[in-house]
């Protein structure tokens, strides 16, 4: 009989678990249920009996200052613990930068195997894991053997578990932790409003090329297109992505858009973001591009080329239109909405 072990870590405040980590336990229980398994939730975080309260299962915990910050040494010394205690055959957790940089190293203390991007779980008899390759375009089914087996999920594939309140009984792992090298002295990031890349926003902006080309008056208009564009994502909360023939731009010293860099790139050689909807503009909509489109599940674009890929079967709604004039007059009713 399987034992499945979800591995939960607290949010930068240290008051809540994070989004990926709720959607883990959501996989764990889907999971338990299929397989008639025990589950138990393994939590990392500097004081995780709160966090434990809403929980639908038995919590195991490290707790302390060591994990109010991530590190490599500490976390993996308590997942590594956590695994332990459990007694895991099934490890499930989030691919978030803190797990994701430490859970190889965690399966290979721990003697087992570890698969990531994991999208799906299935199976009723024995543990079936879905991933994609090849830059999205071949979906596998994986199984195997070797116990433990970690999966880490990619965030975005699980709806999150909504905590009630409650009162899961909660036990304190004690982690014998390693002579520490790092001390983390702070974070310093750009303020919420100058982040651009915003993974859990319900709208996919992508800017392509054509903003910063000459337009119909001969003319590059880029200092508008940046207003435009950053007007956009102002009224909207939506996450900007970007074609790789504008983020390229840059590197050849012609007219850019100073907040792009190849992280917002979309594609085959960028990112596969996961958003509810997606609204490309003045991009063309070829393959190399649109294979990063896989999980947006509304896709329209704005392009004045009316043979463009989108128009070739890529996009669900295709507007031959200029998008200055779009986006301007999209800003307007954002800003200004109609009585
Ligand atoms: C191996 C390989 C990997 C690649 N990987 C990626 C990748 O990961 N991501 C990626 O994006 N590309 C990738 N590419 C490049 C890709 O093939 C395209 O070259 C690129 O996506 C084109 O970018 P674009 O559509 O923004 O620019 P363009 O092809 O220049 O298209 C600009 C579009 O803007 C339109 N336009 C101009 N002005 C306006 C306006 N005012 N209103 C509306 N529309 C307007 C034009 O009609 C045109 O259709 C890759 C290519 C290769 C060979």
């Amino acid at each position: 009989m399987e034992t499945i072990l979800v591995l939960t870590h607290a949010d930068e405040s240290g008051s809540a678990l994070t989004k990926a980590s709720l959607e883990a336990v959501t996989a764990g229980l889907d999971l338990a249920a299929r397989l008639a398994a025990p589950l138990t939730i393994g939590i990392v975080a500097e004081n995780p009996q709160p966090l434990a309260k809403g929980l639908p299962c038995a919590a195991l915990a490290v707790s302390g200052s060591p994990y109010a910050q991530p590190r490599f040494s500490t976390d993996a010394a308590a997942c590594t613990a956590l695994c332990l205690a459990a007694k895991a055959t099934i490890v499930l957790a989030p691919a978030s930068s803190r797990f994701t940089r430490i859970m190889a190293s965690v399966a290979h203390r721990m003697s087992g195997l570890i698969d990531t991007h994991i999208t799906a779980l299935s199976g009723t008899d024995t543990l079936e894991a879905t991933r994609w390759f090849y830059r999205q375009r071949i979906e596998a089914v994986l199984t195997r053997q070797a116990r433990p087996w970690f999966l880490l999920l990619d965030p975005g594939t699980n709806p999150a578990y909504a905590s009630e309140p409650g009162s899961a009984p909660m036990e304190e792992i004690t982690v014998e932790l390693p002579t520490t090298n790092t001390t983390v002295t702070g974070l310093r990031a750009p303020e919420q409003s100058q982040q651009t890349i915003r993974p859990d926003a319900q709208l996919l902006l992508v800017a392509g090329a054509g903003w910063t080309k000459k337009q119909p008056d001969g003319q590059t208009h880029t200092p508008e297109a940046a207003n435009l564009i950053l007007g956009f994502l102002q009224a909207t909360s939506a996450s900007l992505g970007s074609s790789k023939s504008l983020v390229d731009q840059g590197g050849e010293g012609n007219s850019v858009l100073p907040f792009l860099t190849h992280l917002n790139q979309i594609g085959q050689t960028g990112a596969t973001p996961r958003h509810a909807k997606g609204l490309s503009t003045c991009c063309h909509g070829e393959e190399p591009h649109v294979v990063g489109w896989r999980f947006i599940a509304d896709r329209r674009a704005i392009s004045l080329d009316p043979n463009c890929g989108w128009t070739r079967g890529k996009a669900d709604v295709v507007y031959i239109a200029d998008a200055f004039q779009v986006i301007g007059k999209l800003n307007a009713l954002l800003i200004h909405p109609r009585a």
